[in-house]
């Protein structure tokens, strides 16, 4: 019998990557794990000779990638997505460990698709790609030098959730009777927040200083359910009648 695993609900999702050998060497770390969905967004070179290399007898992941123009694309339809940082920033998401995010992780794909999304190798992510994710994560580290190669990155976070996956202990118990909201319903929400805010005139589009950032904060601690964004979203629709 073959049944479904949570981790085929993992996508590893790439932004911007400039080596394409940190892309094969993240297909070779995600395959030994048992994860096989990887999405790069915006990748600089790829199909590239040096990611097949460092793939080795991991092509088939780097075959059936999907290449996408941004993370919103990347994301579509996923119910919780973190965003992995080497340093801490101001105005952050709530943020976990690699050990506790796989967990958390691992309970929501048993559901429904779920991601992890990694930066540039120079850069990390950027301010507004991880206001799109629900959560931060950060591989503890030596806080002298806590950035790690990409795909080492990757390999770590693989591995955890293989731990979490086996684990024999049963997983946090959530009950899965409320549907989390995807990301395409929370975007939209924050679409219909913001439109609402500048026609009340309270956020003024020319001066919007973080207001959007900090709710997109604060909504992102609370984990929205599907039911919950109709609500919302009908408040809206009520009051601005
Ligand atoms: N120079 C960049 C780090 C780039 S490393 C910076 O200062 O932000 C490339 C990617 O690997 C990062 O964007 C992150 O997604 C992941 N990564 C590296 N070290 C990590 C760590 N300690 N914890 C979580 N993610 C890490």
């Amino acid at each position: 019998m073959n049944r479904p695993s949570p981790l085929d609900n993992v996508r590893i999702v790439l932004s911007h990557t400039s080596h394409a050998g940190n892309i094969g060497g993240t297909a070779r770390a995600m395959k030994t794990m048992g994860l096989s969905a990887l999405y790069l967004v915006n990748p600089k070179s790829f199909p590239d000779n040096e990611a097949d290399v460092r793939a080795s007898n991991a092509r088939d992941i780097l075959e059936q990638a999907c290449i996408v123009t941004s993370l919103e694309e990347a994301l579509h339809e996923s119910v919780l997505a973190v965003a992995m940082t080497a340093r801490t920033r101001d105005l952050s998401h709530q943020t976990l460990d690699a050990r506790q995010a796989a967990r958390e992780l691992l309970v929501h794909a048993a559901q429904s698709p779920v991601a992890l999304v990694f930066g540039r190798e120079s850069s990390g992510l950027t301010t507004t790609e991880i206001s799109k994710c629900q959560l931060t994560v950060h591989i503890p580290a030596n806080p002298a030098y806590s950035s790690l190669n990409l795909a080492a990155a990757v390999q770590i976070m693989a591995y955890e959730l293989r731990m979490a996956f086996t684990e024999t202990t049963p997983l946090p118990s959530r009950q899965s009777a409320y549907q989390l909201a995807s990301f395409d319903e929370i975007e939209l929400f924050y679409r219909h927040l913001e439109q609402a805010m500048i026609a009340s005139e309270f956020l003024d589009p020319n001066q919007p200083k973080r207001l959007m950032q900090r709710i997109r904060r604060m909504f992102a601690r609370t984990q929205l359910e599907k039911e919950e964004v109709n609500i919302l979203r009908g408040i809206l629709n009520a009051l601005q009648k």
